[in-house]
Formats: C-alpha cells, sequence, structure tokens
C-alpha cells in the first residue's frame, strides 16, 4: 500500500507531542498547533503501515464472530465471579466494581482498585470477557503495557496475544453496529 493512499483525520490539541491514534480503526493524528503531519506520516510509515493492515484484518474476521446475549444482570453476575477467582490467584483485593459505557477501552483499573468495566462487554463471549478482566486485575501489579505486565498476563492465559486481537476485532464490530 502507498502512503499517498492512506486516509486519515487531523486533530489539532492543545497536546505537547504528536501521537497516532487507531481506536475507533481509522487512523488520527492528534497534533500540537502547528505541527506538519507529513513528517509524522514519514517517519513512522512502516509503524502505519502494520496497523493498518492489522485493522484491515481485523474488520475482514468481524462479522464471523459470535455474539453472545446477556442480560445485564447476567454479565454482572459473570464479572464479579471471574473477579473473585483472579483476584484472589493473584492475591490482590479489588475495591470496587463498576460498570458504565465506554467509548475508548473494554476496562479499566484504578490503582486504588476500582475496577470499570464497560458495559459492551455483555455480549463478548465469557472467555474474553475472564481475559478483560484478568488484564485489568494484572494492572494492580503494573501501569503499564511492559514487559513485566504482559509477564503477569501470561501467566494467566499464554494466549493473551491472540484474545487482545479478538478483542479488537469485536471492538470493531460493536462500535461499529447501526
Ligand atoms: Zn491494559
Amino acid at each position: 500500500m502507498e502512503l499517498d493512499n492512506i486516509a486519515y483525520r487531523v486533530s489539532y490539541r492543545g497536546v505537547k507531542y504528536p501521537r497516532l491514534e487507531f481506536k475507533t480503526g481509522e487512523l488520527l493524528f492528534v497534533l500540537p498547533y502547528g505541527y506538519n503531519s507529513d513528517e509524522l506520516l514519514k517517519k513512522h510509515k512502516s509503524w502505519i503501515l502494520r496497523k493498518i493492515e492489522f485493522i484491515e484484518d481485523c474488520l475482514k474476521n468481524s462479522s464471523a464472530k459470535e455474539i453472545i446475549e446477556r442480560t445485564d444482570k447476567e454479565l454482572r453476575d459473570i464479572v464479579y465471579s471471574f473477579a473473585a477467582k483472579h483476584s484472589k490467584e493473584l492475591g490482590l483485593k479489588l475495591s470496587n466494581i463498576y460498570f458504565r459505557e465506554m467509548r475508548t477501552k473494554w476496562a479499566s483499573c484504578s490503582s486504588k482498585g476500582n475496577l470499570t468495566v464497560n458495559m459492551l462487554t455483555k455480549d463478548l463471549p465469557a472467555h474474553l470477557i475472564e481475559y478483560v478482566i484478568f488484564h485489568e486485575i494484572g494492572h494492580l501489579v503494573e501501569r503499564k503495557h511492559n514487559d513485566k505486565f504482559w509477564g503477569i498476563v501470561s501467566k494467566g492465559f499464554n494466549n493473551y496475544q491472540e484474545l487482545e486481537k479478538d478483542l479488537f476485532v469485536y471492538w470493531f464490530r460493536f462500535n461499529n453496529r447501526v
């Protein structure tokens, strides 16, 4: 794919450094005022092309993915049970679990142990909900997505790379629903 054909949006914001986002499956440049996007595009060309390939692959597979129908209560029950199981296993304590609609992630966990779960997880297969919970509890040990963090995650889910990719596929599917 030629760089000239890459579709992207530019958003100028009061940020210090330029960054690239793929949160919705579309390439977005978040740039400090006055920054030239061509420069960034050229500099990160191979990374961008790799990302685009990954996203196209996700979108291609997205309609084949199984969707589970759950009630809100069923989601809560399953999240509570996975949270209890894995926090015990990892020897970590969660303070509260909240459920709400989130625009950019499946879940988050504060350093105080407050787990917030995106209501969109409701239609995910159970093993992916379990993975999301485990991943977030892992952040109580390590905040960043570094080697230490993936080391913790791989102890529970050694196929985490595949699961992360599946979550991308579902993300695009659920966020492109009409
Ligand atoms: Zn994470």
